[in-house]
């Protein structure tokens, strides 16, 4: 049975994925009472690749409630860091235009100083590319081994 966050927006599709039990359970990295971390769905342009959401729909930081603004800054930074020591990249872009979907979902993207095509705006073509099939996405298996260390860590950095 899907719980949809009481504020659902019935045309959102990060609502819709809220709601999707079958979704959740193969991607969610955590959640609390306003965030919910998740692995980019298959196929993930890069192993890490995450998005961080607000439970609620929302369109970004401008339409904050109070307490979505206090704790903002710390689990964008928690969540970074747990990107960081799972995929053992050197950095973590954090990007959100709210464009596919006008709820917030905060790209969360390795960044490996030896792979060129995490480097800045090339990050935007290995999507293109990825999402047309021209370049490999991150390999199932190794997402799901992923998401069992981001699980495993998920608590003592998140909670
Ligand atoms: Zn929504």
């Amino acid at each position: 049975m899907s719980v949809v966050f009481p504020q659902a927006d019935a045309s959102c599709s990060v609502c819709a994925l809220h709601g999707d039990d079958a979704e959740l359970a193969a991607h969610e990295v955590w959640r609390s009472d306003l965030w919910l971390l998740r692995h980019h769905p298959l196929p993930a342009p890069l192993l890490g690749w995450c998005l961080l959401d607000s439970r609620r729909h929302c369109a970004g930081p401008i339409d904050f409630g109070a307490d979505e603004a206090r704790e903002w800054g710390g689990v964008v930074q928690r969540a970074s860091q747990l990107v960081r020591r799972v995929t053992g990249c050197d950095r973590v872009y954090a990007i959100a235009f709210g464009e596919g979907a006008r709820h917030l979902h905060l790209h969360l993207i390795p960044r490996c100083e030896d792979d060129p095509r995490t480097a800045a705006w090339s990050v935007a073509d290995l999507y293109r590319d990825v999402e047309a099939g021209k370049v490999c996405a991150a390999h199932a298996d190794c997402v799901t081994d992923w998401l069992r260390r981001a699980r495993a860590l998920a608590p003592s950095l998140l909670d």
